[in-house]
């Protein structure tokens, strides 16, 4: 099914200027068993993890996204990253409510500061979809008191006080469910701030509720520029119409836009689907950034994959496509580490002056390393007989 059909099927007295109205989609989020068994037929796994006591992260799907996920399909990407599953209940060993150490790294309410120049700003705790293997579970969907002008405030004062911080990193939540207004209330005051030099959003609005993406907050964006934007996807059934359109928008606004993919078990673990999805993404101008491995958050046992996957698709992506194609593919580390960059081993032998490197197809090459000095007295004795 596509959107269109869809909109037929259960919304069909919905006007086109509620569907693509950005409010009309939150306010008619779906969010329990009761709504969704009216557009799919769940199965015994999903009501089950639906019906899930002490869950830690609440379920919501925009109409828009739902309308994205293939209803014949028990199995498809999107329904798989929104409907709780059983498993989401039991920890397994290694997995931790905060696997990240954020709390530990964070000096004030709403500051991550783990690296020394660059800081995650976290604005909001509510999201328009909640994505099951989400890292920051512990916090989202729920009133930790992060989203007030107070507490921001608090924020930006520390922000101000450290010189070293040229880099803020604005997240959540998602920093663009929330009003214009207080986007432009935050933009202003830290672009007040001489020694932030940069300022970053990460979102997945422009995936799950594309509609957000108007004139009037990319006209707002655009005044504090330098902001980047990095977008969480996941699949390529992502890129529609409608995510394209706002991508356009947000590019055509001078924004640089990245990406970032979480790499899910059975969802994008494989180079097939990652390589079409960033195909599809630098045809809308989004540069391919990081490829995660899941962090152990607490009930992502059916999420994770191996680190032998994720390097191989690397491996398959590196050399058979655009360099702009590959991400950087990261394990952010337990305990607040930071996030590792791991590739391939492409350093076979090193001597003392030469290096054995492997290329995409495998083959050996020599590179002369440790040039050692140049011959002076035959360069001068060349330079002298021109
Ligand atoms: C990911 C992250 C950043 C940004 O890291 P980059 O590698 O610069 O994109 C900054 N702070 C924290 C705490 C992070 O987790």
């Amino acid at each position: 099914m596509n959107t269109e059909n869809f909109r037929k099927m259960f919304y069909p007295d919905v006007c086109d200027d509620e569907w693509n109205n950005w409010k009309w989609q939150l306010k008619n989020k779906i969010q329990s068993t009761d709504q969704l068994s009216r557009f799919l037929s769940l199965t015994q796994d999903e009501i089950k993890g639906l019906s899930l006591k002490n869950k830690n992260l609440p379920v919501s799907i925009t109409p828009y996204y739902l309308s994205i996920i293939n209803p014949e399909d028990i199995d498809d990407a999107i329904r798989k990253c929104t409907i709780p599953r059983p498993e989401e209940a039991f920890a397994t060993e290694g997995e931790a409510i905060d696997p990240l150490s954020e709390e530990k790294y964070s000096p004030v309410h709403g500051i991550v500061h783990r690296y020394p120049d660059r800081v995650l700003f976290l604005v909001t705790t509510t999201c328009s979809v909640y994505c099951r293997y989400c890292t920051r579970s512990r916090i989202v969907g729920e009133d930790v008191h992060i989203n007030d002008t107070e507490s921001w405030e608090k924020c930006i004062s520390y922000i101000q006080s450290r010189p070293e911080i040229r880099d803020v990193l604005i997240s959540g939540g998602d920093p663009l469910t929330m009003s214009d207004e207080k986007i432009e209330w935050l933009l202003s005051r830290l672009r007040k701030i001489e020694h932030v030099e940069m300022i970053r959003i990460g979102t997945k609005v422009p995936v799950t509720l594309p509609q957000r993406i108007t004139p009037e907050l990319t006209a707002i964006i655009r005044k504090y520029h330098p902001v980047w934007m990095s977008i969480h996807f996941t699949h390529p059934h992502e890129i529609t119409p409608e995510t394209q359109k706002a991508c356009t928008m947000l590019a055509d606004a001078g924004i640089p836009l990245g990406s970032q993919t979480v790499l899910l078990k059975d969802i994008n673990d494989n180079s097939e689907t990652l390589k079409q999805l960033y195909h599809k993404l630098l045809k809308i101008r989004v540069k391919p950034y990081y490829l995660y491995q899941c962090d152990p958050i607490e009930g992502s046992v059916h999420f994770r994959t191996s680190i032998e996957k994720g390097l191989e698709i690397i491996q398959n992506l590196r050399g058979y496509t655009s360099g702009y194609a590959v991400p950087n593919y990261v394990i952010d580390a337990p305990k607040g580490g930071g996030k590792i960059v791991i590739s391939p081993d492409n350093i076979v032998q090193k001597s003392d002056n030469k290096v054995y490197l492997r290329n995409f197809k495998n083959e050996i090459y020599e590179y002369p390393n440790n040039p050692g000095s140049p011959c002076t007295d035959c360069v001068q004795e060349y330079a002298n007989a021109l």
